[in-house]
């Protein structure tokens, strides 16, 4: 296809604001599926997409629309990943096309999801369209999000598209406004050697590893021998296609395109997004640039809850693994749980998205320890070390200082609940950077310590403004802080699995609760325990568990027999589940319980 007659664009929105309600219609009325094909949100493939409406993988679709001038154009919509946890991924996918439409809900306004999103199209030095979607609902009020576009954003929204995904209102002048509003491809030569971005990749279990590219220069097809430049895998090309949303061969990929090859690729990990694609023979001589893999920066455990399931975790995380690069893992054992996995994720979001797989595709309870960010841990002697678990923490003596990851966290707010943020904001150690006002929102700038905000952040900031706020951030770098690991004794011991770090100024209150929580959640034995939170060698906090003076079945008051033997199968039972600490046993229960982010 001429270049002239090819747009590649994204949408970007907050969530439900209508981004897969436009490209259902966008796709429907250009009649890429068949009527009776169309069921809704063509683009979101997977189960936990659909039902969290987010995108992990990029997705991409191919139409081909009539326009007014009377030539056909091939349209490239690429759906990026659309949370904070995949950022590298969305900037990458960001920079395969060359604009985006803006959706943003005519009745809600400007968002925090927005916000991040279309400043990374505007990175990408896109070409933006905004579009007002919902415009069918009462509550519609486009002039006070037109301007809130024009003093948030800073882009002229004077002629934003007003439309209704839903009823379809609208669509038709969408469609004019990606082929005469946004520019074509820039550059592109069909006789240079190819060059190729790689812009997602997904494991299909009939294909192997299918790859979504974006060619810039030369020519894409089957039977070529490519080379990834970044990882140096080379392979051969069995197929190059398009997406229509199903996949349909082509016979080529030229400059400008958008479409997917497969070619005998086992693992997704040697395809990393963000790589250049190249012939073996004859290839481009440099890269493309700005390449860096992603890298996880939250971490936590993963224990199945019945021990016997160890094995077929296993296998559930190494399939897990095989269809994303930047989720990774390590055997690791604990006391306190037994065998399983630390795992690295992108973020939050990532690693629920990979606990709910794992449980709900594979059938396995797990056990979740409390998520814990990468520290930077200098020591004394000079060295340096990554710390992606708190049980691996160095003795204090030797260590010189800690670095934790700081986040810029943006959050909009209605006026009413901005004392209540501010608040949670300075409980949370943060540092105030910005506060503006657009109508009656609030949108505050926050530099906070990653620590804080993994922990609840985002269940509190909901909970606190009734829902009505939204938040986003980015990861800024790395600070020093009085950052101390916390132990929790029982008895005496330390159970391993309850270690956190913590800034040395909450570690009182944190030590508090987790030992009030624990004293609750622990039974009681035949003697007293303690139970401690400790920094280094130093007690913090403390409660006693008072011993049992009686034994179990004497508040049947030595009557019922039959509730008798039921109370002592109960116990049994439940012993079965009990994790020995020296004398003392502790319930799988209680550690699930102490661990839960609330
Ligand atoms: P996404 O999260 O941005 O992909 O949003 P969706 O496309 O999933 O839409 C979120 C919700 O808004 C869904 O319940 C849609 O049916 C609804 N919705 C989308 N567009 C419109 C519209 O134009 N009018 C109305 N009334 N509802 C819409
Ligand atoms: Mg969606």
């Amino acid at each position: 296809t001429e270049l002239s007659r090819i747009r590649n664009f994204s949408i970007v929105a907050h969530i439900d604001h209508g981004k897969s309600t436009l490209a259902d219609r966008l796709i429907q009325l250009t009649g890429t599926v068949a009527e009776r094909d169309m069921k809704e949100q063509l683009l979101d493939a997977m189960d936990i997409e659909r039902e969290r409406g987010i995108t992990i993988k990029a997705n991409t679709v191919r139409i081909d629309y009539p326009a007014r001038d009377g030539h056909t154009y091939v349209l490239n919509l690429i759906d990026t990943p659309g949370h904070v946890d995949f950022s590298y991924e969305v900037s990458r996918s960001m920079r395969a096309v060359e604009g985006s439409l803006l959706v943003v809900d005519a009745t809600q306004g400007v968002e925090a999801q927005t916000l991040a999103n279309v400043y990374q199209a505007i990175d990408a030095d896109h070409e933006i369209v905004p579009v007002l979607n919902k415009i069918d609902l009462p509550a519609a009020d486009v002039d006070r999000v037109a301007e809130q576009i024009e003093d948030v954003i800073g882009i002229d929204a004077s002629d934003a598209v007003q439309i209704s995904a839903k009823t379809g209102m609208g669509i038709p002048e969408v469609l004019e406004a990606i082929v005469t509003r946004l520019p074509p491809p820039h550059g592109g030569t069909r006789d240079a050697p190819l060059k190729a971005m790689l812009v997602d990749s997904k494991y299909d279990s009939y294909l192997g590893v299918v790859v979504i590219v974006r060619v810039i220069d030369g020519v894409l097809k089957k039977g070529q021998r490519i080379r990834m430049m970044r990882t140096g895998g080379t392979y051969d090309v069995d197929r190059v296609g398009v997406y229509r949303p199903a996949m349909t061969s082509v016979d080529e990929l030229g400059p400008g395109e958008i479409g997917f090859l497969t070619a005998s690729i086992k693992q997704v990990r040697d395809t990393r997004v963000g790589d250049t694609t190249t012939t073996e023979k004859k290839g481009c001589e440099a890269p493309l640039p700005g390449f860096k893999p992603s890298i996880p920066v939250v971490f936590c455990g993963l224990f199945p809850v019945d021990s016997s399931q160890f094995e077929d975790l296993r296998d559930a995380i190494e399939k897990l693994a095989l269809n994303d690069a930047s989720f990774s893992y390590e055997m690791e054992t604990s006391a306190a749980l037994g065998f399983g996995f630390r795992c690295g994720f992108l973020g939050l979001l990532h690693l629920e998205v990979i606990r709910d797989r794992i449980e709900r595709e594979y059938d396995i309870e797990l056990i979740t320890t409390a998520p814990s960010v990468v520290y930077h841990v200098f020591m004394k002697d000079g060295s340096f070390r990554e710390l992606h678990n708190p049980a691996d923490m160095p003795d204090l003596t030797h260590v010189e200082h800690i670095e934790e990851p700081r986040i810029k966290a943006t959050i909009m707010v209605p006026d009413e609940f901005l004392g209540d943020v501010l608040k949670l904001c300075q409980d949370r150690r943060g540092i105030q950077l910005d506060m503006t006002y657009a109508g009656s929102r609030a949108m505050v700038v926050y530099d906070l310590p990653l620590n804080e905000v993994v922990f609840d952040f985002y269940d509190r900031l909901k909970s606190v403004t009734k829902g009505y706020a939204s938040f986003d951030y980015q990861i800024i770098g790395y600070r020093q802080d009085n950052l101390v690991k916390m132990q929790v004794l029982v008895n005496d011991e330390p159970v391993d699995a309850l270690s956190t770090m913590v800034h040395r100024d909450r570690a009182e209150q944190r030590g508090r609760a987790m030992c009030e929580k624990l004293k609750d959640l622990i039974p009681r034995h035949m003697f007293k325990i303690p139970i401690q939170a400790a920094i280094g060698g130093k007690v913090i906090a403390r409660e006693t568990l008072s011993a049992l003076r009686k034994d179990v079945t004497a508040k049947c008051y030595g009557g019922d027999a039959t509730r008798k033997r039921k109370l002592l199968d109960k116990q049994k039972a439940g012993k079965k589940k009990m994790r020995q600490f020296g004398k003392v046993e502790i319930p799988q229960e209680a550690f699930i319980s102490a661990l839960k982010m609330d």
